[in-house]
């Protein structure tokens, strides 16, 4: 470590800002706002430097620095020219706030552009109330101290609050019932802990999808449970301790049925710990999430959904292809492919409506009949359509084509990935898009 890291206490105390600018003007809000009084001069004099705790420079003279560095030294105050690591005796971080929280960040000085990556990739993560948890946290310091008085006990609480309900209300700006959250949660600290479920959309496969409340409630969980859509790429950000537990599910393959996954879940929460109910897309969509939802919520299991990038959405952004289009598609309806006891059972003159784009999950093994329903009530054989497989992942394949030419061409073409099916007129109407390579994904 090339710096030692701190956080200087500035109330009240004199800093001396050498020179002017906008750089230096940046300084100086950060310092007033951490409370120093700032002494303003455009050129040195000894005298300048009586009293400050700090002295701060930028778009000074040449000479002026060289004096400014040199005096600091010899009477021990720290000293900062921007850009000029010559003449600093300290660097200042990247920073973070939420509130009360400062996060800095530094590469020594080697590379202030990462630094400011580094402190990007912590801001989408750290939720923008943050602060409200701190204080949250602070103001029932004395109530948690009095009340659990074993060190090791008060930190199982604190972790369990502080990342718990009433940090989760916090978060949400609902202060006062994040108080009695916290309030009822110390009152029966002694008793068994709470479990919550979160049933999480993963999407449809680059982590990079992932919502950033997807991504936190990853971070937190005690136990995921996932299914065969959710990629690797994904579980590879939860919690490195949490329990992974895989239910997966294929077409007429259920590893652990429905009721099964229920009754897991609800036992999982009634441990006491926090569960993450991960589904590839959003587990609202063709995702069974209504009913797990519903078991959670007669079981008494307090949950939350949290959504993601659903299949089609994915597929056909990185298809290129526009969902809706103000001349071709003024209507898009999601249907399943999925056949209930052998028989489709769709409202084929609702879907063969002209002015839509379908977006027909678990259409592949049924293409065939969907093609025949959809064209007994009119549409034409030549709307465009695509399968796409595995969308929205650098393994994305696409079959594209009228309707009749890719349902004669899937057998051959078919992979082992999900397949999502779009039809309709704006299928054909797209501008392929360039994947960039994100700078620091
Ligand atoms: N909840 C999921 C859908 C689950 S149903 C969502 O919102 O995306 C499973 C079907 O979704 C698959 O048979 C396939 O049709 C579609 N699907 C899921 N992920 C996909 C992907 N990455 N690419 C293409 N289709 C996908």
């Amino acid at each position: 470590m090339r710096h030692f890291p701190a956080f200087l206490d500035l109330q009240g105390r004199s800093v001396l800002l050498l020179g002017a600018g906008e750089a230096l003007e940046a300084k100086a809000t950060l310092l007033r706002a951490a409370g120093a009084v700032l002494r303003e001069a455009a050129h040195y004099e000894p005298a300048l430097l009586e009293g400050c705790a700090m002295a701060v420079a930028a778009g000074a003279a040449q000479a002026d620095l060289a004096a400014l560095h040199a005096a600091c030294l010899t009477r021990g105050i720290p000293v900062n020219v921007v850009d000029r690591p010559e003449f600093c005796s300290f660097i200042t971080p990247a920073i973070i706030t939420r509130e009360g929280i400062t996060i800095g960040v530094s590469t020594g000085g080697a590379s202030p552009v990462l630094a400011r990556l580094i402190r990007q990739k912590i801001e989408a993560v750290l939720p923008p109330l943050l602060g409200r948890v701190a204080a949250l946290g602070a103001s029932f310091q004395a109530a948690v101290r009095a009340r659990i008085l074993s060190l090791p006990a008060r930190r199982v609480f604190l972790e369990r609050a502080l990342t718990g309900t009433p940090a989760d209300l916090a978060l949400a700006g609902r202060q006062k019932e994040a108080e009695a959250a916290f309030a009822q949660l110390l009152e029966t600290a002694e008793a068994a802990p709470r479990g919550f479920v979160q049933l999480v959309g993963a999407g449809p496969g680059a982590a990079d999808l992932l919502t950033l409340r997807a991504l936190r409630a990853l971070g937190e969980a005690d136990v995921i449970v996932h299914d065969r859509l959710v990629s690797a790429e994904v579980l590879d950000l939860a919690r490195r301790d949490a329990r992974r537990i895989f239910v997966g599910k294929q077409r007429a393959l259920h590893c652990v049925p429905q009721e099964g996954i229920n009754t897991l879940l609800i036992e999982l929460a009634r441990e006491g710990l926090r569960v993450v109910r991960l589904k590839g897309g959003d587990p609202f969509i063709f995702g069974r999430g209504g009913e797990e939802a519903q078991a959670l919520a007669e079981a008494g299991i307090p949950f939350e959904v949290v959504p993601g990038v659903t299949a089609a959405l994915g597929c056909a952004a990185q298809a290129g292809i526009p969902l809706t289009h103000r001349d071709a598609a003024r209507m898009l309806t999601f249907v399943t492919g999925h056949t209930r006891d052998g028989k489709l059972d769709l409202d084929f003159s609702a879907l063969a409506r002209p002015g839509q784009t379908l977006a027909i999950y678990m259409g592949l093994a049924t293409l065939p009949e969907l093609r025949a329903g959809l064209l007994r009530e009119g549409l034409n054989p030549n709307t465009p359509a695509a399968l796409i497989e595995r969308g929205g992942s650098p393994q994305q394949r696409e079959l594209r084509g009228s309707l009749n030419e890719i349902t004669a061409r899937a057998p051959a073409w078919a992979g082992d990935g999900p397949v999502l099916l779009l039809v309709g007129e704006a299928v054909g109407m797209g501008a392929l898009p360039e994947r960039l390579e994100h700078a620091f994904a």
